[in-house]
């Protein structure tokens, strides 16, 4: 018990200082661990929206396969009618450019 309870005066203040300075190197690291890891949350929940309002956005999106014309199709039909050339289309998932 008699080492712990050394009194501060064997610290001197060089000492003092670079305990200070080690605490701070590591706080600015953790800081910014905690920045990038704070931007790298943001940057994958933007591109997970993204992703979710492109596929929402392309859902009801059709090509027909004679014209190649690009049309929304939000009715239930099971063979959608292209509006340019009249022919029926199946629905498949349009791929994303
Ligand atoms: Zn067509």
């Amino acid at each position: 018990m008699g080492n712990r309870c050394r009194s501060p005066a064997a610290g001197t203040d060089r000492n003092r200082y670079s305990v200070i300075r080690v605490s701070l190197a590591a706080l600015v690291t953790i800081y910014l661990l905690l920045f990038l890891a704070i931007v790298f949350l943001l940057w994958i929940l933007g591109e997970w929206s993204r992703r979710r309002r492109e596929r929402r956005a392309l859902q009801y999106r059709l090509r027909c396969v004679i014209c190649a014309f690009e049309f929304d199709d939000r009715t239930d039909a099971l063979l959608p009618r292209c509006p340019r050339c009249g022919s029926l289309n199946e629905r498949f998932r349009m791929e994303q450019i």
